[in-house]
């Protein structure tokens, strides 16, 4: 992943943080894809929510990636469970999180 997308990525997480909490802190966890069937997630490591990133990712792709996993994160707080379903919980929280990462900053 380039330097500037990983930044980028990094500033979003922050600045989404301020808007919508998550009950655990999000961390980055950029992987490099082997075979490319390695994919982007969502995972709980007990006292942290890991957004895990292609590196192979575009800018736009990352943006995508991460409001699609932020949402994961938010019902999981909101559930107290990791689901990784796309019910309407997630639909409502993806519409959130997609409404925030396209205000102008
Ligand atoms: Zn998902």
């Amino acid at each position: 992943m380039k330097e500037r997308v990983k930044k980028q990525a990094q500033e979003s997480l922050i600045y989404l943080r301020k808007r919508l909490p998550t009950a655990f802190p999000v961390r980055l966890a950029p992987i490099t894809p082997k075979k490319g069937h390695d994919p982007s997630g969502a995972k709980f490591s007990g006292r942290n929510y890991i957004l895990i990133l292609r590196e192979d990712l575009t800018e736009l792709e990352v943006q995508d990636c991460i409001i699609h996993e932020y949402a994961h994160f938010r019902v999981w707080g909101l559930l107290q469970a990791q689901t990784y379903e796309h019910d309407g919980h997630w639909g409502i929280e993806f519409a959130r999180v997609y409404t925030e990462m396209n205000e102008p900053r």
